[in-house]
């Protein structure tokens, strides 16, 4: 397990300005993300200090060595997922590894879209759900489907046994996107990938309604006996993460105050995943924020040891 003082989830204007003031303010930084929505040839003429247009990729590649400079630890790896830690803090599971963190800052851009499937919004919390770690205990022994085609899903599904034996993907008519030794494990735990789209959702009714899940109807013409079905497209998301560590929502965006805390103490959010203006200005000046917030965090809840002096 990897330790660190403030893990920052995103690579973006926000993830890499609030890196450079929690590094810079000497707390042990570690940014978790790979490109960012504008790290392409957009160009950008409107951020303070380049009256000259520059490409996104070129204000990214400065903002990295900056925030390099001050050492912050930067990777390219994927987040599957957040988690309260058993002795305080956050453990942090991405693709690669598992990561040991004081303060984390959600800084991972605007949630990802919600699937096109009839009656979705019908069946939320009545069987459509969108985090298997707060959900996938109420499905103990039920069948359950993950509709997702990447690693995200590959992994809820993979969580999921905890609680059923009976889980399979659907893809919703894309190839599947995940590494071969995940496909493998998949198929060692018999969980089957269906390539189909879902074209409708069948419940039971009882007096007061909608009363849940029952059955998800596929475009191949076939219909699944399904209790649950758990939403993991793309990849994992803030408002994902925010699921799973009871961080407040505004719709899909996540709930900060001023200083860009969320409702869990030590868990910060900044950036296009907040909600309001979404532009690069906005997102640097709330990392900013959402770093001088866990900075405070930090050092009052878990300071670095101080190395002993020696004399002589
Ligand atoms: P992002 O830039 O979206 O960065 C999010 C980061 O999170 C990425 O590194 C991503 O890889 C990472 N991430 C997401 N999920 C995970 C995960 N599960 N694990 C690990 N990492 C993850 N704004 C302007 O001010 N001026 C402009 O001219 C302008 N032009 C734009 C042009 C285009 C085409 C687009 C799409 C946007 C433009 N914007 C512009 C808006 C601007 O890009 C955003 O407001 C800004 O990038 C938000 O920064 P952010 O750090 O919040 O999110």
């Amino acid at each position: 397990m990897h330790k660190t003082q403030c893990l920052i989830i995103g690579g973006g204007p926000a993830g890499l300005s609030a890196a450079i003031y929690a590094a810079r303010a000497g707390l042990e930084t570690q940014i978790v993300g790979c490109d960012p929505k504008v790290a392409g040839d957009y160009d950008i003429d409107n951020y303070f200090g380049f009256e000259a247009t520059i490409t996104g990729k070129e204000l990214i590649t400065r903002g990295r060595r900056q925030a390099a400079k001050f050492g912050t630890q930067i990777d390219c790896e994927k987040v599957l997922g957040v988690h309260h830690g058993e002795a305080g803090g956050f453990v942090v599971k991405t693709d690669v590894r598992e990561f040991e963190a004081c303060a984390v800052i959600l800084a991972t851009g605007v949630a990802r879209s919600k699937p096109n499937i009839p009656d979705l919004a019908a069946f939320e919390g009545k069987g459509v759900s969108y985090c298997v770690s707060c959900d996938g205990y109420f499905y103990k022994g039920k069948p359950v489907v993950v509709a997702g085609e990447g690693l995200f899903a590959a992994n809820q599904a993979l969580e999921l046994l905890a609680y059923t034996p009976n889980v399979r993907i659907c893809t919703l008519g894309k190839a599947p996107s995940y590494p071969p030794d995940i496909a493998r494990k998949l198929d060692e735990a018999g969980i089957a990938v269906l390539q189909s789209k879902i074209t409708s959702l069948t419940g039971e009714l009882d007096l007061s309604g909608l009363a849940g899940l029952k059955r998800i109807g596929l475009s191949d013409g076939t219909t699944l006996e399904a209790h649950g079905l758990f939403i993991a497209l793309g990849e994992a998301s803030s408002t994902d993460f925010a699921y799973t560590l009871g961080v407040e929502r505004n719709g899909n965006f996540i709930q900060v105050d001023r200083e860009m805390c969320t409702n869990i103490p030590g868990v910060f959010a900044a950036g296009d995943c907040t909600g309001g203006f979404l532009q690069i200005s906005v997102a640097v000046g709330e990392g900013a924020l959402a770093a001088r917030s866990a900075i405070a965090h930090v050092k009052s809840t878990c300071p670095k040891a101080r190395p002993v002096q020696t004399e002589g």
